[in-house]
């Protein structure tokens, strides 16, 4: 069993990473980011709630995303699992460790993607946007994430630093070198 948390500032790869590094651990792929537009897509109440945060670039509330990573947490094919995009908040920190004792379980690692500039990230993710649809993936909104992330989930590379389960990887270069070096840190662990 191996349950790990992925991270990293919006345009960093993480999601396309979270995708590999699930298979590699043979464990389910548990993206709040997907869930979330999964239910957009779908119409639910849950959707509906969301999409005005996310369209915005605004976090969902942490009950309302709290409440569906609990849910997904708790189904039989996560028992090995790697989170994409939660937490980001310490709020979400504190729950998580709160779900993972209801079910006996407990992070492996968590791989926090590093990549500093900036402008990089945003230009990466405005090129995304011509082939994303994704409503929050205009310039303005992806700049808007990028200062929530410094804002709000920054602050849990410490958090986890001193729970003495961090792994800092360099996010740039091609998708494979960064594979190959979260690979490493899987051995590793
Ligand atoms: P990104 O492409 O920036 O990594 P995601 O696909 O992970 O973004 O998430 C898209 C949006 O979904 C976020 O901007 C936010 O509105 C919402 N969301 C996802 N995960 C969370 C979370 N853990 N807490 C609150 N909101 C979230």
């Amino acid at each position: 069993m191996t349950r790990l948390l992925i991270m990293g500032p919006p345009g960093a790869g993480k999601g396309t990473q979270a995708v590999g590094l699930a298979e590699l651990i043979d464990g389910a792929h548990i993206s709040t980011g997907d869930i979330f537009r999964a239910n957009v897509a779908n119409e639910t109440e849950l959707g509906k709630t969301a999409k005005q945060y996310m369209d915005a670039g605004k976090y969902v509330p942490d009950e309302v995303t709290n409440a569906m990573v609990r849910d997904r947490l708790k189904q039989p094919d996560a028992e090995s699992f790697v989170l994409d995009g939660y937490p980001r908040t310490a709020d979400q920190v504190i729950e998580l460790d709160a779900i993972l004792a209801e079910i006996g379980a407990k992070l492996d690692g968590v791989i926090a993607l590093v990549v500093n500039d900036r402008e990089e990230l945003v230009q990466r993710m405005i090129k995304r946007a011509e082939t994303s649809g994704r409503a929050d993936d205009t310039e303005e909104v992806i700049r808007h994430r990028q200062d929530v992330y410094d804002e709000e989930t920054a602050a849990l590379v410490p958090i986890y630093r001193d729970h003495g389960i961090l792994h800092e990887v360099e996010g740039t270069g091609t998708i494979d070198e960064v594979a190959a070096r979260i690979g490493s840190v899987v051995d590793g662990l």
